[in-house]
């Protein structure tokens, strides 16, 4: 069976989002076939979009599964309705976002799922912790996203809490 590592990138700004982050870690830790490799630092951030609502806590983690990306998908979102994930406002408060950011070193554009995830370059709270875990780490195209983060617009990144760097030297998706 292929396994192929991943990376999901986990936000929330709602009904105590360092738990929520938490809890969805776990969740991803126990899915079918994948295992958590590693966990990046937390961050605080200014929303994206709309300002009246609360700062988000962003992290990601780096996942080695079997799931095929639509499967993954599938289960990303079955999380989010556990934490009671509802879709009011586009870029309004959440309790808990999920995105596929990195699977291999797979482009996919289908209707329900772009690999890389289409905002990747834009965001420092995706960028950074992606970095935490893998600092070499690279798009499919080679882009490293080193470069990216230093070329993105600033969103006020605040470093939450030190936790684990078992991550950090984790392997990249492929090489640049
Ligand atoms: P949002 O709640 O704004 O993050 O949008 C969620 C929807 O975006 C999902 O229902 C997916 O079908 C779609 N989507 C497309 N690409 C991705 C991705 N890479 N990761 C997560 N969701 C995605």
């Amino acid at each position: 069976m292929t396994e192929v590592t991943a990376y999901i990138g986990l936000g929330s700004n709602l009904d105590d989002p360092l738990q929520q982050l938490a809890g969805a870690i776990a969740g991803l830790a126990s899915l079918p076939g994948t295992n958590l490799i590693a966990q990046s630092p937390f961050y605080a951030s200014k929303p994206v979009g709309p300002q009246d609502q609360p700062d988000f806590v962003n992290g990601a983690v780096a996942l080695r599964t079997q799931l095929a990306p639509l499967d993954l998908l599938d289960q990303l979102l079955a999380i989010e309705q556990r934490h009671g994930r509802v879709r009011r406002q586009h870029w309004g408060p959440r309790t808990l976002d999920l995105d596929l950011l990195l699977y291999g070193l797979e482009i996919i554009d289908l209707p329900r799922l772009q690999v890389p995830h289409p905002q990747l370059p834009q965001r420092d709270f995706v960028l950074q912790p992606l970095l935490d875990l893998a600092p070499d780490l690279c798009l499919p195209d080679g882009t490293a996203l080193a470069s990216l983060r230093t070329a993105c617009p600033d969103n006020q990144l605040r470093r939450l809490q030190p936790q684990s760097r078992s991550g950090a030297g984790f392997p990249p998706a492929g090489p640049c």
